[in-house]
């Protein structure tokens, strides 16, 4: 059986008066996401992890932000997609560990409802995926509140 594993990072600005979207949950911010899509950086960590762990590039390559197709679109079509590739591939998902540094607002409340999200578009139980939350105590982009960074990485096996 063959083994991968991929990491992904991303990263959006933050600003006034947008909605906040993180593993397709709507979290309740003053702030929200500047992006071509609907700014779910959470998401696009975890499909680039996919993506970096069968080297198929990244999300940039496959939806990119230039792209008419891909404005305002729900970031969960996108990892439904990703997954699409992933099978495709021959490969399934083991598990995906996802971590969320944001100064604000805490997100303990949602990381049920995140995991519960991700795993459903994933088809793989809950307990395959974890997310986590961290300040960066008040250091950096992050820190002052200019931008939300995530971290992801997910391991793969193949089918055979
Ligand atoms: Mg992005």
């Amino acid at each position: 059986m063959d083994i991968r594993i991929g990491n992904g990072y991303d990263v959006h600005a933050l600003a006034s008066g947008l909605p906040l979207w993180l593993c397709g949950v709507q979290i309740e911010s003053e702030t929200g996401c500047v992006a071509h899509s609907d700014g779910d950086v959470a998401i696009h960590a975890l499909c680039d992890a996919l993506l970096g762990a069968l080297a198929l590039g990244d999300i940039g390559k496959h939806f990119p932000d230039t792209s008419d197709e891909f404005r305002g679109i729900d970031s969960k079509i996108l990892l439904r997609r990703t997954m699409d590739m992933v099978k495709d591939a021959g490969y399934r998902v083991g598990n995906a560990d996802i971590t969320i540094a944001l100064q604000r607002p805490k997100l303990a409340a949602y990381i049920t409802r995140m995991r519960e999200n991700l795993a459903g578009v994933m088809g793989v139980q809950v307990t395959a995926v974890s997310v986590k939350a961290t300040t960066t105590e008040k250091l950096g982009f992050v820190g002052r509140s200019e931008g939300c960074e995530v971290f992801a990485t997910a391991l793969l096996f193949s089918n055979e």
